[in-house]
């Protein structure tokens, strides 16, 4: 007999940690994760034994200022960052903005922000705003993202790309462009919105600079939930804030006139962090405690490839739009349909939940910590029946919401 413990493969998925509803079969992690078991009680303890019962003391005796580091040091193993290199907070686009500031500022004389054609609209927008703020002729160049290496010339400041395409699921070579970057003399900046939790990453071996993410997809933060920024050690202490908040400061009660920044990854602070939210967030990353991301990249392949099989023998009128190899592909999967809005709002109705990407992308993801093969399989019947039947032509689904 051996006392070894039992591969981690083995506890996936981790249905009993979730609070899904009955009935439904979420494939929609990649956008919205879903409500961790405890996050809800530890909310209600946040706001009730710590906010309503010491007030402000609980910034020191609750732990409070040090919430955004510690969830910062439960995001690292996942993304291969080493401890106290993750600092939390604001939002993803926020983010995004101080990376991008602060690799400018370490590039005084390059004036190019090199980005791909697929990137999130976001990512392109802060990048193109903080051109349009600074007015020191930058430019946004954004090629196709099968172009990206060759792009990257010696003008290059900063090349800025989302590793796994939110539309397709399409996976860029981090590592190999992360060399080219650094071979050309640029900074390497990478969005990890659909990668933490879902794909591993080595962000520490891949030498990039700063790589920045989401926490409410397949981290399960819940709506709002604070975004994190991953800076390089050895470069920390050159790194300058353009978004030089107090909470940023080496001293923020010494209250002082100019700006000092910390010494540390908590330069990349900026305010008052939103605690219930972070403490949210605290407990769902326990989800993933005991897994390692080799062995949930597994079953995330092993639950798309059986999801394409299973699509595509039931219903020949979609076209995959994800690349078919699973090793260039993140945790999503996407199929093409005209009528893609439709079908997608007959499949919710049918507790089937995906979402729907303009101009006519089905978007499925993969989220091997609650969901198993036979959850995939009632997807793809469901799937099938609406196809066969047509029920997405009922005017009913036709009714565009704000959110997609
Ligand atoms: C989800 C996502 C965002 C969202 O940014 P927020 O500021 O959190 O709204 C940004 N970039 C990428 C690549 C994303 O996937």
């Amino acid at each position: 007999m051996t006392n070894a413990p039992a591969p981690s493969h083995a506890m996936l998925p981790r249905k009993d940690r979730f609070d899904i509803p009955e009935g439904t079969i979420y494939l929609d992690g990649n956008s919205l994760g879903v409500l961790p078991k405890g996050a809800a009680d530890r909310a209600l303890r946040t706001i009730q034994d710590e906010w309503g019962t010491e007030l402000i003391k609980a910034w020191n005796t609750a732990g409070w200022m040090a919430l955004p580091q510690k969830v910062g040091d439960k995001i690292a193993p996942l993304i291969g960052a080493p401890e106290g290199s993750i600092a939390t907070g604001d939002t993803l686009s926020i983010k995004v903005f101080q990376a991008v500031a602060t690799a400018l500022k370490q590039r005084p004389d390059r004036k190019v922000i090199l980005s791909d054609t697929g990137n999130f609209p976001t990512d392109l927008y802060m990048a193109q705003g903080l051109i349009d703020t600074i007015g020191k002729d930058h430019v946004l160049k954004t090629v196709a993202p099968e172009d990206v290496e060759a792009a990257i010339s010696e003008d290059v400041a900063a090349v800025m790309l989302t590793h796994v395409d939110y539309r397709t699921g399409r996976l860029h070579d981090m590592d190999g462009i992360t060399r080219s970057a650094h071979a050309a003399g640029a900074v390497m900046i990478w969005d990890l919105a659909h990668s933490a939790g879902a794909v591993p990453v080595d962000i520490t071996a891949s030498g990039a600079e700063f790589a920045v993410g989401c926490t409410y997809k397949y981290l399960n933060g819940g709506p709002g939930a604070p975004a994190f920024i991953y800076a390089r050690p050895d470069i920390i202490e050159t790194v300058e804030p353009a978004l030089a908040g107090w909470l940023g400061h080496d001293a923020p009660f010494a209250m002082e006139m100019t700006y000092r920044p910390a010494m540390s990854t908590e330069r990349l602070r900026i305010g008052t962090p939103p605690i219930v939210q972070l403490a949210i967030l605290d407990e769902a990353l326990d989800a993933f405690d005991g897994i390692g991301m080799q062995d949930l990249r597994a079953s995330s392949i092993r639950l798309s490839e059986l999801f394409i099989r299973e699509v595509e023998a039931r219903c020949p009128m979609l076209t995959l739009a994800s690349p078919r190899d699973p090793e260039d592909r993140g945790s999503q999967v996407s199929f093409r349909f005209d009528n893609g809005y439709e079908a997608m709002q007959a499949l919710i109705a049918r507790g089937v939940i995906g979402d729907f990407r303009a101009p006519d992308i089905m978007r499925f993801g993969f989220t091997p910590l609650y969901l198993d093969d036979a959850d995939i399989i009632a997807a793809a019947q469901i799937l099938e029946d609406i196809m066969a039947r047509e029920t997405w032509k009922d005017p009913a689904y036709a009714v565009r919401s704000r959110v997609t």
